[in-house]
């Protein structure tokens, strides 16, 4: 009797129908249910992965939101404002249900550009907001980014990052949140269209756009440059927030110039405003235009905001205020060592004024505090017994004047 021909367990097809067929215990699979199985088993993982990121983002009202910035970053209203708005909208279209009546309402993105001088909140302003969310966070430098084909990185690498924060869970990547650094560094030389290749300036603006427009990308996973053994990542940019920061130095003379030129009876004359204002509060997508970014970058940041410089108070204010003031940072650090760390006054008021006095805004905080308490975090974890500290003046005073930072020349 001839043998019967082995067939595939789950289909039936006989070993001759199929290309492969593999054995098991007690049956057979073919290459075709294989193919099946693994696209069910994949479809139901997205699915489910889906349904996680959307259940863990929570979508917070706006002033909840503003309230959560309110923690951690001092100042910036109007900023905070913007930016709840802009988030809590841009989420609400991510969590809506796709429409079954097809009314053609698309809710668009609400890309956000944050123009502020260096060190008044930018990045903080973005990370604290991805930390409310709960979604992955990335920070890219757009001085980095270069076009295709030259030395520096493609623009794909900033969605590597994207990927890295979200530990490659592509579907947590595609709702996080990019803060593109010094965008304002990309921005046209001249306001000629390159005659010559403009290797850094329009050619990135031109190259970020496709990210920006909610399409499919190939991401290679380790970022850098793209190489032709890399396996690349497809991530879809539809629902990913984009926030770019920039101090747009000079956009100034922009906004004047226009405010002057504005017709009469739309927009404000020079007259209102007041000499000591931040002329940036007046800022408009047509200055970024002038500044140097193409216009369909600037289409696709719909929301606009700006940051005030930050003034004495406000320094004051960062250093003991946020949730996690560096104040409240040395405080912990030495209770860890059992020491009951206290500043006078007068040291916090002599910290803000050298920041004010060097010039070196809410970043120099940091580095100031470090001269003075250095040599006291060298000293106090090796002490036997738990104890106080207290800081005054004439000791930070000391210790500032042995540092690094009073060398500096005042700017
Ligand atoms: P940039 O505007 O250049 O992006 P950052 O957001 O990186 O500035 O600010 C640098 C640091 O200064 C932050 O890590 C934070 O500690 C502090 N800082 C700046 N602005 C504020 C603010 N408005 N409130 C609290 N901390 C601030």
């Amino acid at each position: 009797m001839a043998e019967r021909e082995i067939s595939c367990s789950f289909c039936g097809r006989k070993k001759s129908e199929v290309n492969i067929l593999i054995a098991g215990i007690t049956g057979h699979i073919c290459d075709h249910c294989i193919d099946q199985a693994n696209n069910i088993v994949r479809e139901e993982v997205t699915q489910k992965t889906n349904s996680e990121v959307e259940q863990s983002l929570t979508l917070q009202k706006p002033i909840d939101i503003k309230r959560f910035l309110d923690e951690f970053v001092i100042g910036q209203d109007e900023a905070k404002k913007v930016l709840s708005v802009a988030v809590y909208n841009h989420y609400k279209r991510l969590l809506q249900p796709p429409s079954k009546d097809h009314d053609d309402i698309e809710i668009e993105k609400s890309n956000i550009v944050l123009v502020g001088e260096t060190g008044t909140g930018k990045t903080l302003l973005a990370k604290t907001i991805a930390k409310m969310l709960n979604v992955p966070f990335c920070i890219a430098d757009a001085t980095i980014l270069t076009e295709a084909g030259y030395v520096g990185e493609d623009v794909e690498s900033v969605l590597s990052r994207l990927l890295q924060a979200a530990d490659f869970d592509v579907a947590a990547a595609e709702r996080g949140i990019v803060f593109i650094d010094e965008i304002d560094k990309i921005a046209r030389k001249s306001d000629n269209p390159s005659i010559t290749r403009d290797v850094s300036g329009e050619g990135v603006q031109q190259a970020l756009l496709k990210l920006l427009e909610g399409s499919t990308v190939n991401v290679p996973p380790q970022g850098g440059r793209k190489h032709p053994e890399q396996k690349l990542i497809s991530v879809n940019t539809k629902n990913i927030l984009f926030v770019c920061g920039g101090a747009f130095d000079g956009i100034q003379r922009h906004i004047e110039k226009r405010l002057n030129t504005t017709a009469i009876g739309y927009g404000i004359s020079k007259d209102t405003v007041e000499e000591t204002e931040n002329i940036l509060r007046y800022i408009a997508p047509l200055d970024l235009k002038s500044f140097g970014l193409i216009p369909e970058l600037i289409g696709r940041f719909p929301v606009l905001t700006h940051l005030n410089p930050l003034d004495a108070e406000s320094l004051r204010r960062i250093l003991t205020e946020p949730k996690n003031a560096l104040i409240k940072q040395y405080v912990r650090l030495f209770e860890m060592d059992n020491v009951k760390l206290s500043f006078d006054k007068q040291v916090l008021d002599f910290i803000v004024e050298k920041a004010v006095e060097y010039k070196l805004g809410a970043r120099g905080l940091r580095s100031i505090c470090e001269a003075i308490m250095t040599d006291a975090m060298f000293e106090i974890p090796s002490q036997e017994e738990s104890s106080d500290f207290k800081i005054t003046l004439s000791y930070a005073q000391e210790k500032f004047g042995k540092s690094k930072i009073s060398k500096l020349k005042v700017a």
